[in-house]
């Protein structure tokens, strides 16, 4: 399905192009120092653009400032301005860089005044030759869109269609799209609908595509593989972003092998396949651990995701840090990865789901290790959906189908929720992740 041409500064996303990868800092924006230096580290890493959080006005003259440093240091890797709830800020920040991500639904809680605050950003973004990306998420699609549709694939389509309707009423066609969920079979679905939604329309925009909050080492990286390659298998997608609770450096092999997978630059390490009752049995020769992971992922992730098979059972190699070869076969490891490529399409559940988000700009607290920290002790949460999310802006809104949250809010305290209702509030954060086991445990108890 080829998509239409979108100028983001000196990089062409979509019409055929190579897979655009992208990353987002997970840096204060109005620390312009920490904010250049990681900045530098993921162009180095070959980030082909980076998105960082404006969320106040002040930002945008720090994001100013951080467009210029790079430019000076002969950086001229497009900027994304990430913006949430505030038309404004979306208008200025469209003035001083090169892309600008927004969920437009969020502008305004009346859909007409939301309409004509994007109509307004677009015509600044016109002029200025600024691309916008139409960034929904399942999770946060609004009241008036879930009553119609439900929290649904069908929704997030339904939502970004009526934008990209507007778009194309006000003949603006520098947009992306993304619908990102950290479910794998709804994302799939989502993308899918949309792809055939804006084919019948007859304009196809490009796709960025990610799976949110996907956490982080193994699980993230087998999540956002699978539910991405499935998707790039089929045509679909012109931009990747991985999102890992991590340094952000980390996200950018990930992406890079999908986007180099997906362009026929590499193969997979898998020797021999065979499939029968539905259970696929795969022998892998891989040059790396990781490498493994991500064949594994993209091998059988849509099999799976698309209930072709049902389980499956890996063997063969890798080799490790020191180049030796660690045989898998019949080992537990081997049981793992395919534990982790069952649980990562839904089909299996082998202990709690995690939903963590990457971490941004609105993050005030110290995530990848507390996440870790809370994996750690909720272990034993089999198929319990668990989110720790970075902010109490978005984190609420986006942690989508968990059964708990822990949500920071700044000042070192923190919110716990239970499904969408806040149950704690200002637990102190050395406290927090007592309180939520002792929440968890009492909820058990009471069924
Ligand atoms: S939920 Fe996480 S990634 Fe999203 S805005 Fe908040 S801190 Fe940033």
């Amino acid at each position: 399905m080829k998509s239409i041409e979108v100028k983001v500064g000196n990089l062409t996303i979509g019409g055929g192009h190579p897979i655009v990868v992208q990353t987002m800092c997970n840096t204060h924006t109005s620390d312009i120092e920490a904010s250049v230096a990681q900045c530098i580290r993921m162009y180095e890493a070959g980030a082909e653009m980076i998105r960082l959080t404006v969320p106040a006005m002040k930002d945008v003259e720090a994001l100013a400032e951080i467009r210029k440093r790079l430019r000076d240091n002969g950086i001229d890797t497009p900027l994304v301005a990430d913006v949430h709830f505030s038309s404004e800020i979306a208008i200025a920040a469209a003035e001083v860089v090169e892309k600008v991500r927004i969920n437009p639904g969020n502008f305004h809680r009346d859909h007409e005044k939301a309409c004509e605050q994007f109509a307004k950003l677009v015509s600044v973004c016109k002029s200025r030759g600024t691309a916008v990306r139409i960034g929904l998420n399942h999770g946060s699609l609004g009241e008036r869109i879930t009553t119609l549709y439900g929290n649904t694939p069908l929704g997030m389509k339904e939502a970004a269609m009526e934008w990209i309707n507007l778009c194309l009423e006000n003949d603006f066609r520098n947009v992306v799209v993304s619908l990102k969920a950290s479910n794998t079979i709804v994302m799939v679905e989502a993308y899918r609908l949309l792809a055939a939604a804006m084919e019948e329309k007859g304009t196809v925009f490009p796709l960025h595509l990610g799976v949110t909050e996907a956490g982080n080492g193994d699980s993230g990286r087998i999540k956002s593989a699978a539910g991405i390659s499935a998707l790039l298998s089929e045509g679909i997608g012109d931009t990747v972003r991985v999102s890992l609770t991590e340094d952000p450096v980390n996200e950018i092999p990930v992406a890079r092998y999908l986007a180099d997978r997906y362009g026929g630059k590499l193969h997979s390490s898998m020797g021999k396949v065979e499939i029968s009752d539905r259970k696929a049995a795969a022998a892998y020769f891989a040059p790396s651990r990781e490498r493994l992971i991500l064949d594994l992922a993209c091998d059988f992730g849509k099999m799976l995701l698309d209930r072709k098979i049902d389980d499956i059972e890996i063997k063969g190699s890798y080799r490790n840090e020191s180049g030796e070869e660690v045989t898998i076969d019949g080992s537990r490891e081997a049981e793992y990865l395919a534990d982790e490529l069952m649980q990562a399409t839904r089909r299996r559940f082998y202990k709690p789901e995690y939903i963590a988000c990457p971490g941004c700009g609105r993050t005030m607290y110290d995530l990848e290790k507390t996440f870790n920290e809370v994996k750690r002790r909720t272990s034993h949460l089999k198929g319990m959906v668990i989110a720790v999310m970075g902010c109490i802006v978005n984190g609420p809104g986006e942690m989508a189908d968990a059964d708990w949250g822990y949500v920071g809010e700044g000042s070192r305290k923190v919110t716990i929720y239970k499904k969408k209702t806040p149950v704690l509030k200002h637990v102190p954060e050395d406290e927090a992740i007592d309180r939520l086991l002792e929440l968890i445990e009492s909820d058990i108890n009471r069924l």
